[in-house]
């Protein structure tokens, strides 16, 4: 591949497609586009593991769109592991068909009334982006027909295999017969997405994009020390002390997330929250209010949240310590968003210490460690130090 390319003018893509990805505010690609779109328009199968928020969806969007055929049948199939990421990437692919004459991208997830996406199937559609059990229930009530299927997606394959989706995109992929690329798309590579690739890729191209300066979007980082009675007051003097307007805040739990969120209701905040708990309607209008700024801070726990794209987070607070790194690194990747710079805080309790001691290690984070100060003002914490933990143990050896 031409590793000269930088910008999407000097792909061979179509008028359409180069208009669209101008008008979307596109000039250069990022490093998982630059490196995956021309195996893609070629036709190869590709493996790609890329830290979120590197502009994958465009990297598979792009040539599976220049790809299509007249035929009226779905000729590509994109899987998601959540209904919320599934409708992203719907939206996003829609944005790059836009100047496209008859391309129909239909979006198949589990919650939502089964019969409205019959029908919207049955009005033909080249692109189906789905969630793995939805898929199964249209193929198996044979209200879709996937014979022309020639690329199938996998995105956020990590996550979507480790959900207990492993079984259904097996069944997926060994009902598509004629297939003839398979692409993958995740965070990390697991046991489960080379056995996959083992399985249904052949001689695929393998992209690594490091969570380097240059991709990872400059995100701040604090710990703010804690307690377990003090979060929510420590939550809160965080948000009104700095005057953040764009807010996500985790929690480890359903039931955490929805109580944090009533508990800021009541203290006056707009808040709204996400979790698995909900109907889809719910929280589709939840998103949506998010994204026209109805409200300013967005409750969620780790699954609810995934993958999901809001360019203007100024700030993303982790209330629990979350249960893995890997969710660490999602969760703060949802501020800094397309190379803008983000700040993050991680309340920590002092049981938490080891934790987040090892949290820091793993993800190399630079964390900077702050308490409130008597006037309840976030001051450096300079008795504490999680950076150094490796030389620290050096040192006390
Ligand atoms: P990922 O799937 O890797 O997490 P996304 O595809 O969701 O990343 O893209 C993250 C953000 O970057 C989106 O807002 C997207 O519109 C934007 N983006 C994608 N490609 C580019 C590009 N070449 N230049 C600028 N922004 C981009
Ligand atoms: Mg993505």
């Amino acid at each position: 591949m031409e590793e000269t390319i930088k910008t999407f003018e000097e792909l061979p893509l179509s008028p359409e497609m180069k208009r669209a990805v101008r008008e979307m505010g596109f000039t250069e690609m990022t490093e998982v586009q630059a490196k995956a779109i021309m195996p893609g328009l070629e036709g190869r199968d590709i493996i790609g593991k890329a830290p979120t928020g590197t502009g994958k969806t465009c990297a598979f969007g792009i040539p599976i769109i220049e790809r299509l055929e007249e035929d009226k049948k779905p000729q590509a199939v994109i899987l998601a592991p959540t209904r919320e990421l599934a409708i992203q990437i719907t939206e996003e692919l829609e944005r790059l068909a836009a100047y496209k004459e008859d391309v129909r991208i239909v979006c198949v997830y589990g919650g939502q009334n089964i019969q409205k996406q019959i029908d919207s199937l049955k009005k033909g559609a080249q692109i189906v982006v789905a969630t793995p059990g939805r898929l199964l229930d249209h193929t198996q009530r044979r209200t879709i027909d996937l014979s022309a299927v020639r690329t199938v997606v996998l995105d956020e394959a990590d996550e979507m295999l480790d959900m207990g989706f492993y079984k259904d995109v097996r069944r997926i992929l060994d009902s598509l017969k004629n297939k003839k690329q398979v692409w993958m798309f995740s965070a990390t590579t697991s046991r489960e997405v080379m056995d996959i690739g083992w399985l249904y890729q052949r001689d695929a191209v393998e992209i690594t994009v490091l969570p380097v300066e240059k991709s990872m979007p400059k995100i701040e980082q604090f710990s703010v020390s804690t307690t377990g009675r003090n979060k929510l007051a420590d939550l809160t003097q965080i948000i009104v002390s700095k005057g953040y307007k764009r807010v996500m805040v985790f929690c480890n739990t359903k039931f955490t997330t929805s109580m944090l969120c009533d508990q800021l209701c009541q203290h006056n905040f707009s808040a709204d929250c996400l979790h698995g708990d909900m109907t889809q309607k719910e929280r589709n209008k939840i998103m949506q209010d998010f994204r026209a700024g109805k409200f300013s801070i967005l409750v969620a726990t780790d699954v609810a949240a995934r993958g999901i794209d809001i360019s203007d987070i100024e700030v993303v607070v982790n209330y629990d310590v979350p249960e893995s790194n890997e969710y660490y690194l999602h969760r703060i990747g949802r501020t800094g968003r397309a190379k803008r710079s983000g700040v993050s805080y991680l309340l920590v309790t002092p049981e938490e210490e080891l934790r987040v001691r090892g949290l820091v290690r793993f993800t190399k984070s630079e964390m900077t460690p702050l308490k409130f100060d008597a006037n309840r003002q976030l001051t450096v914490d300079k008795d504490k130090s999680y950076g150094g933990g490796v030389e620290l143990i050096k040192t006390l050896m």
